[in-house]
């Protein structure tokens, strides 16, 4: 499966407010309307929290949503 790069997700520039370590760029699977798919997102290597961006949560899945159907 091919991992699904989403340029509003740039680790760069955030860290762990736990931890306070540089969030780093990590494959998560996430599921939707019934897929399994990997997005790279930024994560914490200390603590494993994934950082989802709010423009992803919020709307960005209906751009996943088309990269599904195009295959
Ligand atoms: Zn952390």
């Amino acid at each position: 499966m091919s991992v699904i790069k989403v340029p509003e997700a740039d680790s760069s520039g955030w860290e762990c407010a736990v931890c306070g370590v540089a969030l780093r760029p990590c494959a998560v699977e996430l599921e939707y309307l019934d897929s399994r798919f990997n997005v790279e997102l930024p994560a914490c290597p200390e603590c494993g929290m994934v950082f989802i961006p709010e423009d992803l949560a919020l709307g960005r899945m209906a751009q996943v949503e088309r990269l599904l159907e195009d295959k």
